[in-house]
């Protein structure tokens, strides 16, 4: 089992590129993010455990986290290997990960903060698919309707807001950053500029998977 790891700040297209990529290495798409909000959403002792760290833009236990991780590579789909998206998030979870499954690659998607704002707060998605939008940069065809799936079923996340997303940059600078030189000193990491458009990103994230 040999997996990829998505990295990179809150609003840094992660989710968006991951939907992309999984569709050319084949590997599923992990996002703890989307499974916390499931688990929310199912009021589980997870979702109840994990919905006041959301909420306040803080990062949910590590225990918690690679709990959710060891169940999800049990999964039949996994046995080639995962795509994370937004795990791992702190070095306690990057080093359980390394003893779950070897990382090929840690692409890290780099976007400046003072942009992070914007694209957070413009984002919404498909309930149904998944897609990812953007009222500026990346708003859909007909206004309303999913260009993916044909839904109307579009949604914005609860912590989307310009209050989390100063936390949640917090915790990234803090507690995340700092995996960018334990996987750097692995000689598995590499830097993408996410400023850009979406193509030229799939495409550069593309290439560095080769
Ligand atoms: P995301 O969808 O990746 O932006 O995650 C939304 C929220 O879920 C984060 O702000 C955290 O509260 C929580 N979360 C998601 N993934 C993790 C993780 N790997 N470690 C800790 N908290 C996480």
């Amino acid at each position: 089992m040999t997996s990829i790891v998505l990295f990179g700040p809150p609003g840094a297209g992660k989710g968006t590129q991951a939907t992309r990529i999984t569709q050319s290495t084949g590997l599923p798409q992990v996002s703890t993010g989307d499974m916390l909000r499931a688990a929310v959403k199912h009021g589980t002792t997870t979702g109840i455990a994990a919905k006041e760290f959301m909420d306040a833009g803080k990062l949910v236990p590590d225990s918690i986290i690679i709990d959710l991780i060891r169940d999800r590579v049990k999964q039949p789909d996994a046995v080639n290997g995962l795509m994370f998206d937004g795990f791992p998030r702190t070095i306690p979870q990057a080093e359980a990960l390394s003893q779950i499954t070897d990382v090929s690659h840690v692409i890290a998607i780099e976007v400046p903060d003072s942009k992070i704002v914007e694209r957070i707060c413009g984002r919404y998605s498909c309930s149904v698919c998944g897609a990812v939008f953007h009222d500026k940069f990346n708003p859909t065809t007909s206004q309303g309707i999913c260009n993916e799936c044909g839904s109307s079923e579009l949604k914005r996340r609860a912590d989307d807001n310009e209050a989390t997303v100063t936390q949640r940059l917090d915790a990234y600078h803090q507690q995340t950053s700092p995996l960018a030189e334990w996987y750097d000193g692995q000689g598995i990491f590499h830097r993408i500029d996410g400023d850009r458009e979406i193509d030229e990103i799939t495409k550069d994230i593309l290439l560095a998977l080769q």
